[in-house]
């Protein structure tokens, strides 16, 4: 009976009604109170193990499922663009002569017939002093033309550059923030957002309440 104040409350009601029509039913073969006290020990270590189990298999899933949603669902091609875009904003464009000093994007979605569209984005205005805020017109597709049957947008991404500005008051030089800036955050509008450091090397996964989560670029890719 001391065993019992283990058990949960259901256990010990179920345990007391059923002493109580055992006692009323008297014959031959009848278990003692010992017995089933063991018994319901038992019971209560298997429903134990049982929870243990399915919250181990709860955790299991959803771990699965965050992993699930921060890389795989990022479709292969839409990385291989996101590593062009790296590139690009690392090369000259424009008015950026050095490279590293300019963002780079994109967005993803699917068309009306269920293909997957990559939309690039034009390169972002060049930024090289101290206090220059760089920026992209994600919107401002290199073919524009790729969007027309554009019927669902799953994510967008740009790129921090990763060039060292030149230096307005005599510190050394800066470098561009690499985490989604709060402009970013603001205007987080897709299902998934991303931002890549391009000098971090790290892939930023962001939303209107900020960074969700954040991956080596080498892990990303993986
Ligand atoms: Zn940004």
């Amino acid at each position: 009976m001391i065993g019992w104040k283990f058990e949960s409350d259901k256990t010990l009601n179920r345990g007391h009604r059923e002493k109580t029509a055992n006692q009323k039913r008297k014959g031959p073969g009848e278990k003692t109170p010992v017995q089933r006290s063991a018994q319901y020990k038992t019971k209560g270590k298997t429903m134990r193990i049982l929870r243990l189990f399915t919250i181990a298999v709860v955790i299991q899933i959803w771990t699965g499922a965050v992993i699930y949603a921060h890389g795989q669902t990022v479709p292969t091609e839409v990385k291989q663009a996101m590593i062009a875009s790296i590139s690009a904003s690392n090369r000259p464009a424009g008015g950026d002569t050095k490279g590293g000093f300019h963002e780079e994007g994109g967005m993803w979605g699917v068309t009306t017939d269920g293909k997957l569209v990559i939309l690039a984005s034009k390169s972002g205005p060049t930024s090289v002093k101290c206090g220059d805020g760089a920026h992209l017109l994600i919107g401002d597709f290199v073919q524009p033309e790729l969007s027309a049957n554009l019927a669902t947008i799953l994510g967008e991404w740009h790129v921090h550059p990763g060039g060292i500005r030149e230096a307005t008051t005599g510190v050394p030089g800066c470098v561009f923030v690499q985490p989604p800036s709060a402009a970013d955050i603001r205007e987080a509008a897709c299902p998934i957002n991303i931002v890549i450091g391009a000098s971090d090397k790290t892939v930023y996964f962001y939303g209107l309440t900020g960074t969700t989560s954040k991956t080596k670029l080498k892990e990303f890719l993986r």
